[in-house]
């Protein structure tokens, strides 16, 4: 390692991203100041009893592995080892995610996370959280951040001159960039909303469902799916358009919504008492996609996380690529010391064209999330790619590469390009396996995907 000056450094936002970033910062002997427009969340109500859970994968698991934290943030984490569709009928099929049927995402609580991330950033003593207190302002040539403590309005200037702008998709400190030249920005939002339902734990503690899967009720245009809860609960979301004939908009009424999951997710409405109460006092929350660039500002600022790509939540992976962005931003600290011009150029090198792709996977996976993971002809694919895998070490499906290793998202979308034109090559034209030449697959695998291609954890 090269060697540092210890400067104090200013983290805006204490989400995910801002309280993991704090300690490998802190690990790295940085002062760090982390501030949080938000007050305590560990002293304050949760979010109207909602209790939101995101899925964690193996990019997560190694920057809480490296930051120490992994061994306490995997008691609270659920395993999930493919996907349980449940078809109109009710009747529901299994789906691993691995062709080695092991390999599993986790369920995990997005309050508790946060929350134990930042119990466990504080116990580091150069870590200091400052809650309401927004981050208002940045100056990009002298590199002042300017505080606003959201009770009083008083405004001060933070001490240090780097920030790390961890503050979500609707960063403060991105809107201040998006002022200085040549500085490009999208937002994208989908036609489709979200709205959260709980599936309460049955007597005892129970699940109602299969605890070990991620349920996905795929209905074409829309979907909903369900993810465990430690406490035996389930939390749903329904994926559904704003407008049009089938929408949020045109569920206004209770007699609408009862209607709607009779016809359409008729199993779940014995699990959700309180469905038509939940529906109307939970709010529909929009989805977007963010693109920006430069993430960076010479040697002062840099966007972390949402901040810098904000994603569809599709692949389970906004979460897992904001820690990735930690995890490299602190490869190139160990790379260039205290030379942050320099760790903040490689970081973006880095990582700006996988943001871009686990961008547009995001958004591809809704359509096999919602669509195609009913459809005869999806299913056959996946015999034949969960064979192709179990036949063929370098052979692994886009899911396995994005969500069981950590090859970066740009090679996971071009090898997942390949996959798709070996699988259209094997299965153009046939619905039976016995008709799949699986010579032929060797021989395009080897060339195409390399012959020597593995990931570590797979047999
Ligand atoms: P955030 O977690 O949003 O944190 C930003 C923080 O900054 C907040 O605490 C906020 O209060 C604070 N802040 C905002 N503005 C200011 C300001 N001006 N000053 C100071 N503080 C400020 N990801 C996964 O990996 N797996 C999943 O299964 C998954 N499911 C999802 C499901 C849904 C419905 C949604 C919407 C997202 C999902 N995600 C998932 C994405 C994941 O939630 C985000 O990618 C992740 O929270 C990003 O972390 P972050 O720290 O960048 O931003």
């Amino acid at each position: 390692m090269t060697k540092r000056d210890f400067a104090t450094i200013n983290l805006a936002g204490a989400g995910l991203a801002g309280s993991l970033m704090a300690v490998y910062l802190a690990q790295k002997g940085y002062a760090v100041n982390v501030y949080e427009r938000r007050p305590d969340m560990r002293k304050v109500e949760g979010d109207q009893g909602r209790s939101i859970n995101l899925a964690l994968s193996v990019r997560g698991i190694q920057a809480l592995r490296e930051t120490g934290m992994e061994e306490h943030v995997m008691k609270m984490a659920i395993p999930m080892y493919g996907r349980m569709i449940h078809d109109e009928n009710g009747l529901q099929t299994f789906q691993a995610y691995s062709r080695d049927r092991k390999s599993c995402i986790y369920s995990i609580s997005r309050a508790e996370l946060n929350k134990s991330l930042m119990t466990m950033a504080e116990s580091f003593e150069g870590i200091r959280f400052h809650f309401n207190k927004a981050c208002e302002e940045m100056d990009f040539s002298s590199g002042k951040l300017v505080v606003k403590d959201t009770i009083s309005g008083e405004k001060s200037v933070a001490p240090g001159t780097i920030t790390l702008a961890c503050d979500g998709a609707f960063s403060a400190i991105r809107y201040d960039m998006q002022k200085t030249p040549r500085f490009d920005f999208s937002q994208t939002y989908l036609a489709h909303g979200y709205k959260e339902l709980t599936i309460p734990p049955g007597a005892g503690g129970t699940f109602l469902l299969e605890k070990h899967a991620l349920h996905i009720w795929p209905r074409g245009h829309f979907m909903m799916i369900a993810l465990p809860n430690p406490d035996g609960s389930f939390t749903c979301t329904l994926f559904f358009p704003f407008e049009g004939e089938k929408s949020f908009a045109n569920l206004s009424t209770t007699e609408a919504v009862h209607t709607f999951f009779s016809e359409y997710f008729p199993d779940t409405l014995p699990l959700i008492p309180d469905l038509l109460n939940d529906f109307f006092a939970n709010p529909t929350s929009s989805l977007v996609t963010i693109r920006c660039y430069p993430w960076i500002w010479e040697d002062k600022v840099a966007l972390i996380g949402d901040a810098a790509h904000a994603i569809v939540p599709f692949f389970g992976q906004g979460m897992n690529a904001a820690f990735e962005d930690c995890t490299v931003l602190n490869q190139c600290m160990e790379e260039h010391g205290s030379d942050w011009g320099k760790i903040f150029a490689e970081y973006q090198q880095l990582r700006k064209n996988n943001a871009e792709a686990i961008a547009n996977m995001a958004l591809e996976n809704f359509v096999e999330m919602r669509d195609t993971v009913a459809d005869e002809r999806f299913l056959f694919r996946k015999k034949v790619e969960h064979l192709l895998g179990q036949k063929f070490g370098p052979y692994f499906s886009r899911y396995e590469l994005v969500s069981f290793s950590r090859i970066p998202y740009e090679e996971a979308y071009r090898r997942g390009l390949i996959n798709q034109a070996i699988l259209d090559e094997l299965t153009d034209g046939r619905s039976d396996l016995a008709e799949i030449d699986f010579e032929k697959a060797e021989t395009l695998i080897n060339e195409r995907l390399g012959a020597d291609f593995t990931i570590p954890g797979f047999a």
